[in-house]
């Protein structure tokens, strides 16, 4: 019955997101959306599997609208790289991530989402060193998740942007890993410090012959490259244990936590005084 439930709620918002009203409401709200500070940013913990302890926190974004509430990300972020508002979110997003972590004492990581289109300004390694400069943020803790559609967009210098980035000495993630179609490539191409694999192959691993198959195959390939390889959407302890067994270093997903505000972290009790 859950389930059922979620699937209609999912095909709801697709059919809403669909709406050209939804479409122009999301654009004209969104641009004030930032200067009434409806923006904000939920962390999620990222655990070693080994033994369960909390590395890295993945920065997710969220908008909470003052009158239709909570907007998902996937309604929102699309409208904002077609507009060009991503520019102004992404310095945001790039901003806030770092300072909250900043005042971590953990000294755990953050990871923050780049969208494509922000491969498109040549500013974006100065914009990732401003947000470090500001912050005091080490770059060693910052990872920036890219997707392969980075990778495949002839319009930008996306290579030569990962190589500033990298040469910043932030880490690089592939996120979604294995969901393109010639992901295999780019591996040759850029040297990631990280492969995340895609939820829907974590979701059947227990399940599904073909999706152990792939798992597999990636945590094969990354251990020979020497590449880290975290699991997304991980929500039983059966998958957990799955893949740990095949060697998948990281695992993130509600069995660990769900993304929460920076203040319900356990980070908060250890963190700095505000400056
Ligand atoms: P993503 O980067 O693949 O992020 C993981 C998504 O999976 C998040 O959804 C997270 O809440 C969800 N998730 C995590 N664990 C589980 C689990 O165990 N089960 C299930 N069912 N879901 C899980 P969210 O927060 O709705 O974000 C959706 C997407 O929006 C992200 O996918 C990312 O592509 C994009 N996004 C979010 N924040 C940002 C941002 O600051 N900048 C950019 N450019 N994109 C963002
Ligand atoms: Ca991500
Ligand atoms: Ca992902
Ligand atoms: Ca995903």
């Amino acid at each position: 019955a859950k389930r059922a439930g979620r699937g209609r709620h999912a095909r709801f918002h697709g059919a809403l997101a669909a709406s050209a009203r939804y479409r122009r409401l999301i654009e004209t709200d969104l641009r004030e959306a930032i200067a009434r500070r409806e923006l904000s940013l939920h962390y999620q913990p990222i655990v070693r599997a080994a033994d369960g302890e909390t590395v890295c926190y993945e920065a997710l974004l969220r908008w909470h609208h003052p009158v239709r509430g909570p907007i998902p990300p996937l309604d929102f972020i699309p409208v904002a790289e077609e507009t060009g508002m991503i520019h102004e979110i992404g310095t945001f997003v790039l901003h806030e991530a770092c300072r909250q972590a900043s005042r971590w004492r953990s000294g755990r990581s953050v990871a923050v989402n780049l969208s494509p289109a922000q491969f498109r300004s040549p500013a974006l390694a100065a914009q990732v060193a401003s947000a470090l400069a500001t912050s005091g943020l080490p770059a060693g803790r910052l990872e920036l998740e890219i997707t392969e559609s980075v990778l495949l967009d002839p319009s930008s210098n996306n290579l030569a942007l990962l190589g500033q980035l990298k040469q910043l000495g932030a880490r690089i993630a592939l996120d979604d890993f294995g969901t393109g179609y010639s992901s295999l490539s780019y591996l040759r191409t850029f040297r990631f410090d990280k492969i995340k694999i895609d939820r829907s192959f974590v979701r059947e691993i227990c399940d599904s012959r073909e999706a152990l198959a792939v798992v597999r195959a990636i945590t094969g390939l990354s251990r020979s490259l020497g590449i880290v390889t975290t699991a997304e959407g991980v929500e039983t302890p059966e998958q957990a244990d799955r893949l740990l067994r095949e060697g998948c270093g990281q695992l993130q997903g509600y069995l660990f936590g769900k993304p929460r505000p920076a203040p319900a972290l356990p980070e908060a009790e250890t963190a700095a005084p505000a400056r």
